[in-house]
């Protein structure tokens, strides 16, 4: 192929899929059909000029599955789009952007991690909790958690065997 691919691999598109369970997040039906025509995997941070030299362009964190009415929506609401989470600036980071899921007929505002997980709680929270989300979260997502809780974790350490044993995963993982 002469075109080259600026897109998620396919590995992040099924876990896209998988995390978003085939529903359109921002009418909350389930979507079928074939991909690019049907469904979308959108982008919330537009790849733009050099957006692809950003690893986290196809990270799940900007990554939102969508059918194509509401993508079509997104792309022309552009100010309530941008305030919902399904479009983010260039400036902001995907991740640390909330975005207003469609979820059982209501709306919740969720975060989209990097690894392909969701939850409630911003980034910098997860480091905080140190439940089992902390060690779920991918290499590239605990290296910029502990960039920015260095100083917490330092002192939580001290008190928290869990936190130590995380910290011990973490150096596998990353040696
Ligand atoms: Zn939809």
């Amino acid at each position: 192929m002469a075109r080259r691919n600026t897109g998620p691999t396919p590995a992040t598109v099924e876990l896209v899929l998988k995390r978003d369970n085939r529903i359109c997040r921002r009418c909350g039906c389930e979507v079928y059909g074939e991909r690019g025509r049907d469904w979308v995997l959108h982008h919330r941070r537009p790849r733009g000029i050099g957006g692809t030299r950003r690893p986290e362009t196809n990270y799940p964190s900007n990554l939102v599955l969508l059918d194509a009415v509401c993508h079509a929506n997104v792309e022309s609401q552009r100010e309530v789009s941008y305030h919902d989470g399904f479009l983010v600036h260039q400036y902001d980071d995907p991740e640390r952007t909330a975005i207003s899921v469609a979820a059982l007929g209501e709306y919740r505002w969720v975060y989209l991690y990097a690894d392909g997980t969701e939850g409630p709680d911003h980034p910098h929270e997860r480091v905080t909790v140190l439940d089992g989300r902390f060690q779920q979260a991918s290499p590239s997502v605990i290296e910029r958690l502990f960039a920015y809780h260095a100083d917490k974790l330092a002192a939580a350490a001290e008190s928290a065997s869990g936190l130590v044993e995380a910290e011990e995963t973490y150096t596998e993982e990353a040696a």
